[in-house]
């Protein structure tokens, strides 16, 4: 008998991500990427047994998105209703400071997502929606949530807390949250295992650089500081948000620039990082533009790599010992150069890259430090569907 399944699903605000997989082996059946939903014409992508099929269709819900998928599974001889399918596991990306566990999704979690979403409006939302059409498609199978947020639940206060006003922080939960955790809390035990340490004893850094970015540094395996805060938009340079900015700037844009609430939110969430800088948020495209001598997109890269030095910078202190820096992420996985200039000049601090390990391309962990680098600077293939239904699957075993 094959061994049971895990659905994952990954609903953003027009997009869905889904993969059915096997958790102990990781072994995948099939996945897929379904984009523009609610617009005229979307996309899916779905990839089973070596071959893909991409279809553009109109997706007017993300029901309708799942019922499509569910479709493509069958035209490729897999009855989802027939698999041994153990959970659905969803990426829900805030569950506020009292959900931070997997969890077994009832009418009482959904409500609580439903009631920090002010907190990321962009992505809970859709979280509901891609639990509440999966729901409706698997009645019989446990649904299970996986936090975005969860790993950095326990941050002490001293990282957690703005300095603002107690009694304003403290009545309307404002604090730092962090996100990208599944991928952090993956990449960190993956890296200690892949290099035989024990993970309770020993200190990281993780730089997640996608096209969302985030920091985190972990002592003695706990999180202890991460670039996100309250919402995905601080710290880092990302494809298309600023990271961290002078909270004034934010008030000029009203005041004197005359920008509206909603417009500041897409100014900054969708029109900065390196397309704000360069036009374009795609790290690909903007490599191309300064090998072709565009000086925008040249100041843009500068930007990024000083933004991750400064963080470099501030977690090596607070660590104090780093035995192990993780690069994951499509940025942190494929950009050699990122990986070298971040950390480059810094054979004082212990941190040495090989060039020639920095230059071997893999989907399998790898070091790129020299041998005598005091610490071990690592690329470590992130996998945040693996993570969630492993996680999905110890619950429903518990
Ligand atoms: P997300 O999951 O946040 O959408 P990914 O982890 O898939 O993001 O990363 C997407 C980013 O990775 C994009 O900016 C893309 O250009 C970049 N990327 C992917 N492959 C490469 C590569 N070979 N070289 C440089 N950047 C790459």
């Amino acid at each position: 008998m094959s061994a049971p399944l895990v659905l994952v699903i990954n609903a953003g605000s027009s997009s869905l991500k889904y993969q059915l997989l096997e958790p102990d082996s990781g072994e995948v059946t099939a996945d897929g990427l379904i984009e523009r939903i609610g617009e005229p014409v979307s996309v899916i992508t779905h990839e089973q047994g070596g071959s893909e099929t991409v279809e553009e269709l109109s997706l007017p819900d993300h029901g309708a998105a799942i019922a499509k998928a569910l479709e493509l599974f069958a035209a490729k001889g897999t009855d989802l209703a027939q698999v041994d399918l153990c959970a659905v596991g969803h990426r829900v990306v805030h569950g506020g400071r009292s959900l931070y566990e997997p969890t077994l999704i009832d009418q009482h979690v959904i409500d609580e997502i439903e009631r920090v979403s002010p907190l990321a409006p962009l992505h809970n939302p859709p979280n509901l929606v891609g639990i509440e059409a999966a729901q409706a498609l698997f009645p019989d199978v446990p649904q299970v949530a996986v936090f975005d947020t969860g790993f950095f639940h326990g941050l002490p206060d001293k990282s957690a807390l703005y300095a603002i006003d107690r009694e304003v922080s403290e009545k309307y939960a404002l604090r730092r949250y962090g996100f990208h955790g599944t991928s952090h809390d993956y990449v960190s035990h993956r890296a200690a295992e892949f290099l035989g340490r024990d993970y309770a004893s020993t200190n990281q850094i993780v730089a997640h650089l996608g096209n969302g970015a985030s920091m985190s540094a972990i002592r003695d395996g706990r999180p202890v500081d991460t670039t996100m805060g309250l919402t995905p938009l601080e710290g880092l340079v990302m494809g298309t948000r600023c990271g961290d900015i002078d909270p004034g700037l934010l008030l000029h844009l009203n005041r004197v620039v005359g920008l509206s609430v909603d417009e500041i939110d897409h100014l900054l969430n969708k029109q900065s990082g390196l397309k704000g800088l360069c036009g374009e948020n795609d790290f690909r495209s903007v490599t191309q533009m300064i090998e072709a001598g565009n000086a925008d997109a040249k100041t843009a890269y500068d930007i990024y790599i000083h933004r991750l030095r400064r963080y470099f910078g501030a977690y090596l202190v607070e660590l104090g010992r780093t035995d192990i820096i993780s690069f994951t992420a499509g940025v942190g996985e494929n950009a050699a150069g990122v990986r070298a200039d971040s950390l480059a000049g810094l054979e004082g601090f212990g941190i040495a890259i090989d060039p020639e390990r920095n230059a071997v391309r893999g989907h399998e962990p790898r070091v790129i430090s020299t041998d005598d680098s005091r610490t071990t600077v690592l690329v470590v293939p992130t996998n945040e569907e693996l993570a969630i239904a492993r996680q999905a699957k110890a619950l429903v075993a518990s």
